[in-house]
């Protein structure tokens, strides 16, 4: 038996569990660890058993609980080189100056030399000028120094709060909570980006996991080198792909034949045009490297798609951009004529709570 429980799926954090009776994998841990350990057992999953984490990308909402859960659970992460060192390079505090921080030092330096009486008229005359660079770019320099910031590029989060303000939500207060720490003599507890054990994959190359036999497949996304995922174990086949701009012609291979499909249905193409997201991201969202608006799988769905799944679990639905029966009338209407007894269940993956364990 395969069971797959989502635990959670949206732009503040996506994690879900594939199981079998030997194997247990956890799919982005983009939840915090103790939001992802706190569903786990709530859906009956021992988080000590966990055997493996596999992230799909490096955007804060695969991310969030990465390090904690891999230390905490003592958890291999495989991932690619490439999203494992965007990852690290978010994590890991800059230690060199940027151009534009050393000008703003020196000009202070300069200020505070000229009070001290240190240069004369002269000097003063002759002397350096840093201001005239620093003060056409001060917020640069400002930004220079101040802790490194994910990007819209590095996080779905991002979007979020663009269009989440004044929003509050227990769970999602929890998302960013301090992270645990190791025991300060740990040489481990100085470096964010330590992770106990690490394996690299490549998309399109297959990898088995105990029993599950994975293989990672590129999807079209903002991201490093952002992958989706075939999971195949006691003859049940199940495929994820969230966080994509659109469905290139390889993820359409992928999605064949699967028993269950975790698919993206972000975004309602109104709702995103008319609603509260900046124009940048709006267009970001909408790209070929954005999400998957509800129009677009349900296009797929009426039309190439297979109709083999046992569940279509619609995934990352996106709170400002969508609503979740919009989502699934969507998916429903394209699916017309497929839905059976036992074929093409339409579920929807929420942020706040896991979806009910599904035994195949
Ligand atoms: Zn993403
Ligand atoms: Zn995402």
């Amino acid at each position: 038996m395969v069971r797959v429980t989502v635990l959670g799926s949206g732009s503040k954090g996506n994690c879900t569990v594939v199981s079998t009776s030997r194997t247990r994998i956890v799919l982005d841990a983009g939840l915090s660890c103790r939001e992802i350990v706190k569903r786990m057992r709530f859906s009956g999953e021992d988080p000590e058993k966990l055997d493996a984490v596999l992230i799909t990308h490096e955007h804060q909402d695969h991310v969030q609980g990465l390090s904690v859960l891999a230390r905490r659970w003592n958890v291999p992460v495989y991932a690619t080189q490439a999203t494992l060192a965007a990852w690290r390079a978010w994590v890991t505090p800059r230690t060199t100056m940027g151009l534009n921080a050393w000008l703003e030092l020196r000009r202070q330096q300069y200020a505070e030399s000229l009070k001290a009486g240190v240069y004369g008229e002269n000097d003063l005359a002759a002397g350096p000028a840093p201001d005239d660079v620093s003060l056409e770019i001060p917020s640069l320099a400002a930004a220079e120094q101040a802790p490194i910031q994910p990007d819209v590029r590095h996080s779905d989060t991002i979007v979020a709060e663009h269009a989440d303000q004044g929003h509050s939500n227990k769970e999602v207060g929890a998302l960013s909570e301090p992270e645990e720490v190791l025991p300060s003599n740990s040489a481990a507890s100085a470096d964010p980006a330590y992770l106990p054990c690490v394996e690299h994959f490549r998309a399109g190359i297959s990898l088995d996991i105990g029993d599950i036999h994975v293989t990672p497949f590129t999807i079209p996304h903002d991201a490093a080198d952002p992958v989706g995922f075939v999971l195949q174990a006691e003859g049940v086949r199940v495929v994820v792909a969230t966080d994509l701009g659109y469905l290139a012609p390889n993820v359409r291979m992928h999605l064949r034949g699967a028993d269950l499909l975790i698919i993206e249905s972000n975004h309602d193409v109104e709702m995103l045009r008319d609603g509260p997201y900046p124009w940048i991201v709006k267009q970001r969202v909408l790209s070929r490297v954005g999400h998957l608006s509800n129009d677009a799988l349900g296009e797929y769905l009426s039309s190439e798609y297979d109709g083999a799944a046992r569940y279509v679990i619609l995934a990352h639905i996106s709170e400002s951009n969508n609503l979740p029966a919009l989502a699934r009338s969507s998916a429903e209407r394209a699916l017309e004529g497929r839905m059976g007894v036992l074929r093409n269940n339409v579920l929807l993956a929420s942020q706040h709570e896991p979806l009910k364990p599904i035994d195949l």
